[in-house]
């Protein structure tokens, strides 16, 4: 048992993008503040997480922005995005770059937990926390190895996390049902057109299913693989869910593959609403704990996002000595971050609920130019506008 007496100013819980990335962008901005962090990590790095690993531009800017260089990770490059109804659609490719860097996570996490400790950052692994209770001098928080007392509390714990759930137990959860399998890459019946992209099927749609298939390159221990699966965002369920794995094994047979020789496995993606709150005195939530894209579930970039804006509030509230944490919610939406998880709660709420065949049709496959421009302004392109001090 590990016994600490000291009152922590930052205690982060969760040591995933969200909770990594506040620790960093705090130690950018207020250096100070620095070895007053504790970041709590449950789990031992590399530790598994759940994942299919697409990093957009964003995440990439963001990163730099850190001083980061992401090409340590091991990857995989996508040169393009293909976003399809009944295997015809859209593509995007950058001409100057990738579409989408495909990293592991367990590998990802394990690089930015290691570069956080290089700049100081203290971060304790193995240990779990069990509750969290904001009081007016400062928040408790239990974990399997004993209390410890903090001025701040970060929630970065992810979908399911403690901090959440002690903080606002009955708050709306707006959770996606999501399925992944890994496959080794070769299989005969594959196109050779499938090859080299990144593939979004949005044919489960109209089964009432409010999300896409995946199909994205990647590698395990440097090892191709192909990385597959399917997201719900449950916008369509009105209290039934149907089942995702017949759509997924379906589209996988289509490609010569198995689902049954594969093992399956799953968890859910919070994803965000302007419903959600982001903080409560001395907590803030950031990360998939205060929620991820809806659209596609994409979460790594919109971690490392909330990071930047946190620390800027953790750093200003120790400046004026006042934790009430009560403009998060402002700061969020105002920013570049909040504005495209603002359109992106949008646009699915439009496109996922018009589920009719003919209009995936019409969306992916007949207005090209207007989705490509929808996207160009309100989905990507948002991590050069976050502030950078
Ligand atoms: C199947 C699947 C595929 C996905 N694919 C993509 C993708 O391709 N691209 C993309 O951008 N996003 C993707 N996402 C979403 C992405 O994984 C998340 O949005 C992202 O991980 C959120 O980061 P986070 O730091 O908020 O939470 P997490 O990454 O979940 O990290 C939370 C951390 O907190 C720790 N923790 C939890 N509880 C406690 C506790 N009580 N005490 C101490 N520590 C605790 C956990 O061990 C974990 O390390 C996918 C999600 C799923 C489920």
């Amino acid at each position: 048992m590990h016994r600490d007496t000291r009152k922590h100013d930052v205690l982060i819980i969760g040591g995933g993008p969200s909770g990594l990335s506040t620790a960093l962008h705090v130690q950018r901005i207020a250096p100070h503040l620095t070895s007053r962090i504790l970041l709590l990590e449950k789990e031992y790095y590399p530790r598994l997480k759940l994942c299919a690993g697409g990093l957009t531009l964003d995440a990439e800017i963001l990163l730099e922005r850190l001083g980061l260089d992401v090409n340590e990770v091991p990857h995989v490059l996508a040169d393009e995005l293909r976003f399809d109804f009944e295997s015809s659609g859209l593509r995007i490719r950058n001409p100057k770059r990738h579409a989408l860097r495909v990293i592991r996570r367990d590998e990802f996490d394990h690089w930015l937990a290691k570069q956080a400790q290089s700049r100081g950052i203290e971060i304790r692994q193995g240990v779990t926390v069990k509750n969290v209770l904001a009081q007016a001098d400062g928040v408790i928080v239990e974990t399997d190895q004993g209390t410890l007392h903090a001025q701040v509390v970060v929630g970065a714990d992810g979908s399911n996390g403690v901090t959440r759930r002690c903080i606002f137990p009955s708050d709306p959860l707006h959770t996606a049902r999501v399925l992944e399998v890994l496959t080794p890459t070769h299989h005969s019946p594959i196109p050779p057109s499938r090859n080299g992209g990144a593939y979004f099927e949005f044919s489960p749609v109209p089964e009432n299913i409010a999300g896409y298939i995946w199909d994205f390159p990647t590698q395990v221990k440097g090892k191709p693989m192909r990385c597959w699966g399917i997201y719900d965002t449950n916008l369509l369920a009105n209290g039934k869910r149907p089942p995702l794995k017949a759509p997924l094994a379906k589209e996988m047979m289509r490609l010569g593959f198995n689902l049954n020789d594969y093992e399956i496995k799953g968890h859910p993606i919070r994803w965000f609403s302007p419903a959600h709150r982001l903080s409560a005195p001395r907590v803030l939530l950031v990360g998939d704990a205060a929620g991820a894209d809806p659209i596609f579930g994409e979460g790594i970039s919109i971690a490392l996002g909330y990071g930047a804006l946190a620390a800027r509030e953790i750093s200003e509230a120790f400046q004026r000595g006042e934790f009430s944490f009560r403009s998060f919610k402002r700061r969020v939406v105002r920013s570049a971050l909040g504005q495209t998880l603002l359109a992106r709660w949008l646009i699915a709420n439009v496109i996922y609920s018009l589920k009719w065949r003919w209009f995936q049709i019409l969306l992916w496959r007949m207005v090209k130019p207007f989705v490509l421009l929808i996207a160009w302004m309100f989905v990507l392109n948002w991590g050069k506008r976050m502030p950078t001090r």
